[in-house]
């Protein structure tokens, strides 16, 4: 999940890295609102996924309420477009903040080097707007560092790169516990990337991360469900709200156009699920993928997720048991038909590998019928969907 610069900045807030006063809003009255309320001069700073904002004019600065108004109604609407975005990104919100007075621009990043398995930590003093010219062109001119993730982050770390990298002495107090404190949010929030560019230092003495970019990886978000509900603006982003909020993630749900509803395990699975049904002349309504390790709650949980959908008449449960276990599906299931409170729709479901037979004998004795073959099975829910 990447961030928008303003949510990224909260999680900055949250761990203690500096940050511009400033606020968030989608309306242009409200820029000349607040900024009548607080004089003085303010960036206003387009809020989208591309980066490159700066050179596509998607930064602006105002010195009172009436510019402040305008930039806002041009700002807003407005495509964005660059290089890496040919197709542009409309501007639906916008971030007001105190304009800073820029003596030095920094860049300093997180990511994870897959080939060393560790955190890499990069900084430059050539920060801003055009870093990846340096990174291309001077690459030197970055340092780099990897980090023990079984020690963690110190101090000496911070210190020893705003050395190699030659900060302007004006970082070397604050930058140490800057770092640190990227590295925690990093690590708690299961971060894929983190960046502050231009990390900057003010003509008055201080270190203000300026811009913010974070990208957290979807398996961590159920760490963090408030964060998964940050994007749910979109029909998309809430199933994949929906599917973080019962700790699966982000990408487990998916609405499709039929009415069955299709839980398994395994995208692969859920795939040949899928075509399974549509050979059967049926339709997908929706695909939850229960992933590896199935427990019992979860199969509840899931059950209700995909016939909380109202055009669920038929569901098709399809379980190949490897680590999950198929005696846990079943008494999954027989779980979430148990109470009063949960939508019942004909269920047909197949359950192989781990711990299958047992699983088949809890659902037996339920009353369940279920079905050996997937083909069966897809069958089996078409002729449900349809009433028969
Ligand atoms: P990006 O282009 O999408 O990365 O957006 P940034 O937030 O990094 O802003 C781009 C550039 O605008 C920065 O590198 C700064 O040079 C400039 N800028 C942003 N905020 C301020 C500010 O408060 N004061 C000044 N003087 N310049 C700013
Ligand atoms: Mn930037």
């Amino acid at each position: 999940m990447k961030l928008m610069e303003y949510q990224g900045k909260d999680l900055f807030r949250r761990v203690g890295i500096p940050t511009p006063n400033g606020v968030y809003t989608t309306d242009a009255g409200d820029v000349k609102a607040y900024l009548t309320e607080h004089p003085g001069s303010w960036v206003l700073k387009s809020q989208v996924m591309m980066g490159g904002r700066g050179k596509a004019g998607g930064i602006k600065f105002a010195d009172d309420a009436q510019q402040g108004e305008t930039l806002a109604r041009e700002l807003l609407g407005k495509v964005l477009k660059s290089v890496q975005n040919p197709d542009g990104e409309e501007v639906k919100s916008l971030l007001v903040e105190e304009k800073v007075d820029i003596a030095s621009e920094a860049y300093v990043s997180i990511t994870i080097d897959r080939a060393a398995k560790k955190p890499v930590v990069m900084v430059s003093r050539f920060g801003g707007m055009d870093v990846e010219e340096v990174a291309e062109k001077n690459p030197d001119d970055i340092k780099k560092y990897w980090v023990d993730a079984s020690i963690g982050y110190s101090p000496y770390i911070g210190r020893r790169l705003a050395f190699a990298a030659e900060l302007p002495a004006g970082y070397r107090k604050g930058f140490p516990a800057i770092l640190g404190a990227l590295y925690t949010l990093f690590m708690d929030y299961g971060a894929n990337l983190v960046e502050i560019n231009p990390l900057v230092l003010t003509k008055d003495g201080r270190v203000i991360a300026s811009d913010a970019k974070v990208e957290l990886d979807d398996n961590g978000l159920y760490k963090h469900p408030e964060i998964a509900q940050w994007n749910s603006e979109s029909p998309a982003d809430e199933d994949q709200a929906a599917a973080v909020a019962i700790g699966l993630g982000m990408s487990n749900y998916a609405k499709l156009g039929g009415t069955i509803g299709v839980i398994a395990n395994g995208a692969g699975l859920g795939m040949g699920t899928m075509d399974a049904i549509r050979s059967a002349g049926g339709e997908a309504a929706n695909f939850l993928d229960i992933g590896g390790g199935a427990q019992a709650d979860l199969v509840k949980k899931s059950y209700n997720l995909v016939t909380s959908d109202p055009r669920v008449n038929a569901m098709f449960i399809n379980i190949f048991g490897g680590i999950t276990r198929g005696d846990q599906v079943a008494r999954g299931i027989v779980e979430a038909l148990a109470g009063d409170d949960v939508r019942k729709v004909p269920l047909v479901v197949r359950l192989t590998g781990t711990n299958a037979e047992e699983g088949r004998r809890i659902l037996d004795a339920a009353g369940f019928v279920p079905v050996e073959t997937m083909d069966e099975g897809a069958a089996r829910a078409v002729a449900l969907a349809n009433g028969r």
